[in-house]
């Protein structure tokens, strides 16, 4: 029994300490002697420990989700979704509480954790459907030969998931591959792997099985040994570039199914005859938002020709925020030092930082970085090319679309992309034109809701489909097709 966080507001507080979560049950690392520190970004104080496990508490987990497996996908999807409901009331009736857990282990604001949340439960809602829309398909394909499409299971299945949604990336995968019948292991962050393990205990109060969900915290062995198990079928991750090539090429390597999302590099592109306050607003909110730490948050303004205005406009804004209220803590000093080495090494090649947030300090030992633009900044600096992953603007200007749309696709990423304009025709031409698997209108942050699939292109993503939605589903389940042929008649066909 895990007990309640009880904080209600930003303070310092800090709770127990994370254990794995295996067959119904928290438990410490079978060897593993190791742990870290789980900070609070705010404060730069730990809020617990973590215990670091290692291959054989990999082990014990899929042996765990082996064992539940097939009780599990016995069992109707509709009994299955229905333990889902409850999870979501239960989510509902803890909201508060998961707020401020996300809040303290991550570091964002009480609305951004509210928000993250709230998305969570959008995604259990979404499992929760499943027994409307997944019904397969039938078909009389040949005189008295029927074809019947099922979707089933693969089994035991990982998730690997990263520090700035502590609690909305493992509802990525969840709903729809425990609905779908699978059993599940997943590897928090070990930077914030507190609301998960509360979690655990609300979906084994809404009466899931024991070792239908696990959980293994750790670092790169535990990611090592998921994708290596042999009773593990499937893995989805969600991380950096780097990591999510690493596992896909070893989870491939083994003959897993594996679905990997990486990093980004996001262009909005601002035409002059773009909407001055909606742009600003929106510009604004897409980059400090989470503090610049989403996949999906603006990092490079393309401005095209004279946007002068907006920039203004985008910089007044930004100016007014007020970090440590508006805007939350970095992850790390590391991360810290990280983007504000990459604001000097734009201001050392020439670029003017038009809002500095290098000295930004409003909590004494916090990790802080108050929002930041850099103007007039070529293509060749790191910070107009390299993933910040901090609340850094980097305004690139070009004299037409064109140029725009080909600094775009220069991009190794393609997460996302949006336009800013007033004219259809400008809009069109830009979504038909760049390399992003998603992209926006007018959009700052165009994430594809329920029912539709979130996922980027090139290097944003390794692996064929998309991680939410009906595709999620369609990740952790595969199909099975059954040919019947039951009446007597003499079929005419090569089938007979
Ligand atoms: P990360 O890649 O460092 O870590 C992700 C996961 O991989 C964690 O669970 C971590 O423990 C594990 N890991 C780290 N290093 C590893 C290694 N060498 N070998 C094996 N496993 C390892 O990412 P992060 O810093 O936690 O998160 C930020 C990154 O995630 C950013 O690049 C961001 O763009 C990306 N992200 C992408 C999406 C998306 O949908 N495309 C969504 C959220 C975050």
């Amino acid at each position: 029994m895990i007990p309640s966080f009880t904080a209600k507001s930003s303070d310092f507080q800090t709770y127990v300490d994370a254990r794995n979560f295996i067959a119904g049950e928290y438990q410490s690392p079978l060897t593993s002697k190791e742990t870290l520190e789980v900070l609070n970004p705010r404060y730069g104080k730990a809020i617990a420990r973590v215990a670091m496990s290692g291959r054989d508490d990999v082990d014990a987990a899929a042996k765990a989700a082996a064992a539940a497996y097939p009780e599990w996908r016995r069992m109707p999807i509709r009994d299955r979704a229905y333990v889902f409901y409850v999870l979501r009331q239960l989510m509902v009736q803890h909201l508060e509480e998961l707020t401020w857990l996300v809040s303290h282990e991550n570091g964002k604001l009480y609305s951004e954790a509210k928000a993250e949340v709230e998305k969570a439960i959008e995604c259990v809602e979404y499992g929760c459907s499943l027994p409307n829309i997944a019904a397969g398909s039938q078909l009389e394909v040949s005189r008295g030969v029927r074809c019947e499409v099922v979707y089933e299971p693969l089994g035991v299945v990982a998730g690997i998931v990263p520090f700035n949604f502590p609690c909305m990336v493992p509802f990525w995968m969840i709903p729809q591959a425990i609905v779908g019948g699978n059993a599940f292991v997943l590897k928090p962050s070990e930077r914030v792997p507190l609301s998960m393990m509360r979690i655990a205990q609300l979906m084994k109060d809404a009466g899931l099985p024991n070792g239908v969900f696990n959980i293994v915290n750790g670092g790169r062995e535990v990611v090592e040994a998921l994708c290596d198990h042999e009773q593990i079928k499937a893995v989805g991750f969600v991380g950096s570039t780097k990591v999510a090539k690493l596992v896909y090429s070893r989870a491939s390597a083994s003959g897993k199914r594996a679905l990997c999302l990486g990093g980004a590099k996001n262009h909005l592109i601002v035409v002059p005859d773009a909407d001055l306050a909606v742009t600003a607003d929106n510009v604004v909110a897409s980059f400090t938002g989470g503090t610049g730490q989403r996949c999906m948050a603006a990092s490079v303004m393309v401005a095209v020709g004279d946007c002068d205005h907006i920039i203004e406009a985008v910089r007044a804004r930004a100016a007014k925020m007020v970090t440590g209220n508006d805007m939350g803590p970095v992850t790390s000093e590391a991360a810290a030092a990280r983007i504000k080495g990459y604001i000097d090494s734009a201001e050392r090649a020439g670029a003017k930082i038009i809002l500095d947030g290098r000295k930004a300090d409003p909590v004494k030992g916090g990790f802080w970085v108050g929002p930041t633009i850099i103007d007039n900044a070529t293509t060749d600096m790191p910070a107009a090319r390299e993933e910040i992953f901090g609340p850094v603007l980097t305004i690139l200007r070009v004299p037409n679309l064109d140029r725009a749309i080909e600094i775009e696709n220069a991009s190794p990423y393609g997460n996302a992309s949006s336009i800013y304009t007033t004219s259809g025709d400008i809009a069109q031409r830009v979504m038909q034109r760049v390399e992003a698997g998603m992209c926006g209108v007018n959009i700052g942050v165009p994430v594809p809701r329920e029912p539709f699939g979130f996922g980027g292109w090139n290097d944003s993503l390794f692996g064929h489909g998309n991680m939410t939605g009906w595709d999620g589903y369609l990740f952790w389940t595969r199909q099975r097709k059954i040919t019947s042929k039951w009446a007597l008649q003499k079929d005419q066909t090569w089938m007979s």
